[in-house]
């Protein structure tokens, strides 16, 4: 499907085709795009799939979204999402990872184009290392040779001649899917078996709220993203209080600003509630989004606006397939 997709996109690179069809199939509705890291991610300890772009990749990007759509903050959705046919795309970032601050940010200011980041506000109080990002690290960094997860994982995970990288990627795979009570057990067995304790704070890893204050000062809009970034609906009601609550008391403390803009951790199609949803609405929240794929346009509701992720090396024919023509390109996952 991938590869489809791919071939598709090369094809219509030929000049001029693809802004030729994307004036014939005209599109209604807000193409908003999600990025968690940007820079070099090639010798990171942590989890390397979380980078979106290059620094080179994501000015190049940027600049062809300046030049080929109207690039929308998410103050602006409900106006763009109304409009009956338009070309409106919009920035996010999710988690607050420092190189949001330190390479995106310089880049949006300097093609003067708006993003929105939403932030998890527990990692940047706390300085908290995420457990994506522990797992990538204890599995990459083990000398074991081959790991016993049996209670998650029907064979032992042969890491001795293996590809580490994809290893990395069963494991964090293998505890998404976890019920919540055993991810404990999961994170003990996994530092038992890799022979790694994962640090609890890190430093140099968050932006600090310095930075999100210079953000929002220039322009970009700041939204919640829970305070510690678990799977909502997989918590009881007064918790994901704490966390909806929580996030959005940070960000009046530190920022005096109301949580308008809030994205879903995880964000599959399972992962709010009708609990999340009442508490959000109590909350203040105008808008929250997922991250399954597709659109957001004016027949989705407003607590469930979709996002479509850019990905770690994307070819430059599909990133430009993929915002001229989303419609054929965007769909989302399991629709
Ligand atoms: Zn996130």
């Amino acid at each position: 499907m991938k590869m489809k997709r791919e071939i598709a996109a090369r094809c219509l690179a030929a000049p001029g085709l693809r802004s030729a069809l994307s004036t014939a199939l005209p599109r209604a509705g807000v193409l908003v795009l999600n990025y968690h890291r940007v820079g070099d991610g090639t010798r990171s300890r942590y989890d390397r799939a979380l980078w979106s772009a290059t620094a080179e990749g994501f000015d190049d990007q940027v600049g062809f979204l300046k030049a080929n759509c109207d690039v929308v903050g998410l103050d602006e959705i409900g106006d763009a999402l109304r409009q009956r046919r338009g070309r409106h795309v919009a920035i996010t970032f999710d988690d607050g990872y420092l190189d949001n601050h330190e390479i995106a940010f310089p880049v949006l200011r300097r093609h003067g184009v708006p993003a929105t980041f939403f932030i998890a506000t527990g990692f940047i109080d706390r300085r908290l290392l995420p457990w994506w990002d522990a797992i990538a690290m204890q599995v990459r960094e083990t000398t074991r040779e081959r790991l016993d997860l049996r209670e998650w994982m029907p064979a032992p995970l042969v890491l001795e001649h293996g590809d580490r990288e994809a290893a990395i990627g069963r494991v964090l795979a293998a505890y998404k899917s976890l019920p919540i009570d055993q991810a404990t057990r999961f994170r003990e067995r996994l530092a038992e078996q890799t022979g790694i304790e994962a640090p609890e704070v890190v430093e140099g890893h968050w932006m600090d709220w310095d930075m999100i204050r210079g953000m929002a000062a220039a322009g970009m809009t700041i939204g919640g993203h829970t305070v510690s970034h678990p799977v909502l609906s997989s918590l009881p009601v007064d918790v994901q209080r704490e966390e909806i609550a929580g996030c959005a008391a940070r960000l009046r403390e530190e920022l005096g600003i109301a949580m308008s803009h809030f994205a879903y951790p995880v964000g599959s199609r399972g992962s709010a509630n009708a609990d999340t949803r009442r508490l959000l609405r109590e909350a203040g929240v105008r808008y929250a989004y997922s991250f399954y794929g597709g659109i957001a346009t004016a027949a989705s509701t407003r607590l469930d606006l979709q996002r479509t992720a850019i990905a770690n090396g994307i070819d430059r024919n599909l990133f430009r397939a993929m915002v001229q023509l989303p419609q054929v390109f965007c769909r989302p996952a399991g629709a």
